[in-house]
């Protein structure tokens, strides 16, 4: 796997560079995130995903000296250099180096990784199959940060079954997937999980309520149950990399499939 790393101020092959164990991502997970995709010069909704990363950052408190432009400009240096024309980038801020002690009060500064790597963006509806399960996440999930394990486990449980993706369920209500939000297509309505901190803010995801509320449907953030996905006319499963995709199965019973043309 090719591509490009950048990590406080130095361009490396992304197989080539190394990190040091003190950056706080590695012992603690105490760094946040995003992801991106592109093509030439262009990084899809760059805007919103750094403003997201921003948001994460200024929640958990990571105190840092980038400006939204500061980051643009950095991950246009990093898309460049890689010569790329299809590609998903990386980006982290973790919050400091320092040895492995658990408080940050005495942390001093931030460090910057990304990466870009060749990535074939699709842009047909996909029809995939989810698994449903427990969602075990702590409350942060507002904040894209790398402690992933759960939706990891999840993710590892969907493909053993035989399917894509993992869909959370907390309390009853459907949240939303290891690594998408969820949408369902009922009547005229579009209804995903209103924004709180059991899901991502998903930049997809709000793509498709505009687009949604510009095609004439209506639009509910209302939390859903599993008897909802499988009365849906679809099931809509949105994320950067993987756009728009229709579930057909939940823990292999059929669902959706009853209104948007592929
Ligand atoms: N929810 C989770 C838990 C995710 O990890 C992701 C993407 O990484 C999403 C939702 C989709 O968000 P976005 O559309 O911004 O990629």
């Amino acid at each position: 796997m090719g591509g490009i790393a950048y990590y406080n101020g130095e361009l490396f092959d992304r197989n080539e560079a190394r990190i040091p164990l003190s950056d706080r991502a590695i012992f603690f997970g105490d760094a946040v995130y995003d992801m991106m995709i592109g093509e030439g010069g262009n990084i899809h909704q760059a805007d919103e995903h750094i403003a997201r990363l921003l948001f994460s950052a200024n929640t958990i408190g990571i105190k840092h000296r980038y400006s939204a432009e500061d980051i643009y400009d950095l991950l246009e240096l990093v898309v460049k250099s890689s010569s790329l024309n299809s590609y998903r980038i990386y980006i982290q801020l973790s919050r400091d180096s320092a040895s492995r002690e658990h408080s940050y009060l005495s942390s001093r500064g931030t460090n910057l990784l990304i990466t870009a790597e060749e990535y074939r963006i699709v842009r047909d509806i996909e029809e995939i199959k989810l698994i449903s399960t427990e969602d075990r996440r702590y409350r942060f999930c507002n904040v894209k940060t790398v402690n992933l394990l759960p939706a990891v486990l999840a993710s590892a449980e969907a493909e053993r079954a035989g399917c894509d993706e993992a869909v959370f369920i907390r309390d009853g209500f459907i949240t939303e997937c290891a690594h998408s939000n969820i949408s369902i297509l009922l009547g005229d309505t579009v209804y995903t999980h209103p924004l709180s901190d059991v899901i991502l803010p998903g930049i997809t995801r709000r793509h498709l309520l505009l687009g949604a509320l510009s095609s004439g449907f209506k639009c509910r953030e209302e939390r859903f149950g599993i008897g909802e996905l499988f009365r849906a006319d679809e099931v809509i499963v949105t994320s950067t990399t993987k756009l728009l995709r229709r579930a057909t199965h939940v823990d292999g019973a059929a669902v959706g499939g009853r209104n948007l043309s592929a």
